[in-house]
């Protein structure tokens, strides 16, 4: 086994450091203070050409391994998880499902301008009343013609308002919506210039200020009958795998979130004194470090395995969730911990450990929540759950001419 990172791997590690300090975390205190989402980051990360990282060099991206694409995003955490966020959905969430899914055509038309970074790309599964239970979706597409008529409501979508393409899941068959088979759903790509589409920017969140999060309403849609992603009735699939890349960016995002939190840490209990001694000296301030360190460890390792999986061309489900579920449960203990750590500074937004806490705690809800993936892994482990073969799955990596 080989732990050692390559030199592109590196190089990627570099860039994607140098351009988030330098462009994301100067401002950050105050984006986040005001809840402000900055899009002028699209044309930055475009320019690096970080907005196609992991797609092929023949669709505009840069041709990286998926292990780049994880370490791109733990750089960007270890910033700002707001930043990671757009990766997540623009490449993990959007971008690799048409990669694999997407025909020629969707290929041409939506996945180059995005691997390019001239397009931005998100994704709507979410609704109203139906998160977790992805069945109860209501959003209906229903067959006109040439076209399908869309009419739903998306909520907690990351990006809504900032994105020009959505992949959108909505019942095509309204008898099996009845029944909740959801061999109905379908997948759809539909743009934000498209007839009946609105948006609109959720305020008051907890975390992920300086993140775009919203909503999509969608009054009779026309989208042509090109746009569907995959066959009909394959939307419910497609979205699990939509899913399973975009929480491969979580818990790479989440490992650099347990790194900043465990060297804000470091660097704390070094210069602050209690007692006549720096309060790393103090064995229950150790205990807090040990765990932060541990917890960034195992969290790095389970989603290196997850990226070496996909790289390799094997389905990577059960790692992924393993590797998600992990690394936001360590998250939200590291970043409670660096919080404690600070002691009443800790409480302030002086230090970024409170941004941290309050930005680790939306990875374990968004992209299955805790509960989801715990039941998944028991699954796993009980023999209730297996993976079966997916008609389109992920490039292995070094891509072919026929990715
Ligand atoms: C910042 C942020 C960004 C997001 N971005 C996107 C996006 O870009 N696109 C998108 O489609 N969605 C997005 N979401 C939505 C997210 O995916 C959902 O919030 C998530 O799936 C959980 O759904 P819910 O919020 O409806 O909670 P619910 O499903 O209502 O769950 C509520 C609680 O019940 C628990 N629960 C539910 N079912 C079970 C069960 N069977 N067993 C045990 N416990 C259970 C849950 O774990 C949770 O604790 C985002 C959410 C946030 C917070």
């Amino acid at each position: 086994m080989d732990f050692e990172l390559n030199e592109d791997h590196l190089a990627v590690q570099s860039l994607v450091r140098d351009f988030a300090r330098k462009n994301i975390a100067p401002d950050i205190k105050e984006h986040d203070r005001e809840q402000k989402f900055d899009p002028a980051i699209f044309h930055k990360m475009a320019e690096l050409n970080i907005l196609g990282l992991c797609l092929p060099e023949k669709y505009g991206g840069a041709g990286m391994d998926y292990i780049s694409l994880g370490l791109a995003c733990e750089e960007l955490e270890y910033v700002d998880t707001s930043a990671r966020v757009i990766l997540s959905v623009h490449i993990g969430l959007n971008s690799l499902t048409l990669l694999s899914w997407g025909n020629a055509f969707q290929k041409e038309k939506y996945l180059v301008p995005q691997a390019k970074g001239e397009k931005i790309a998100t994704f709507g599964l979410t609704e109203p009343n139906a998160g977790s239970d992805a069945v109860g979706i209501q959003t209906t597409a229903v067959k006109k013609g040439g076209k399908y008529i869309l009419n739903g409501e998306k909520m907690w979508i990351s990006l809504a308002d900032y994105a020009d393409n959505f992949l959108i899941f909505a019942w095509t068959d309204l008898d099996k919506k009845r029944n909740r088979d959801h061999s109905g759903i379908s997948c759809f790509i539909v743009e934000r210039t498209f007839p009946g589409v609105t948006t609109g920017t959720i305020h008051g969140k907890l975390g992920v200020r300086a993140g775009n999060t919203g909503w999509i309403a969608m009054q009779d849609v026309e989208v042509p009958e090109e746009n569907l992603v995959g066959k009909e009735g394959e939307g419910f699939g497609i979205a699990m795998f939509c899913l399973e890349q975009g929480r491969y960016t979580v818990a790479g995002g989440s490992t650099g979130l347990i790194k900043a939190c465990l060297d804000a840490s470091v660097q704390y209990s070094i210069t602050r004194k209690t007692f006549e001694h720096p309060i790393g000296d103090h064995q229950l301030v150790k205990e807090m470090i040990a765990n932060m360190a541990a917890g960034y460890e195992f969290s790095r390792l389970l989603w290196l395995k997850a990226g070496w999986l996909r790289n390799m061309g094997r389905r990577a489900t059960r790692e992924t969730s393993m590797a998600k579920w992990i690394a936001c449960w360590e998250a939200e203990k590291a970043s409670a911990d660096s919080v404690q750590v600070h002691g009443a500074y800790g409480f302030s937004d002086e230090y970024p450990v409170e941004r941290y806490y309050r930005n680790s705690k939306g990875a374990s809800i968004y992209e299955g929540t805790r509960e989801i993936h715990k039941l998944m892994q028991a699954d796993y482990a009980l023999g209730i759950r297996d993976d079966k073969p997916r008609r389109c799955d992920l490039p292995a990596w070094p891509f072919s001419d026929k990715d």
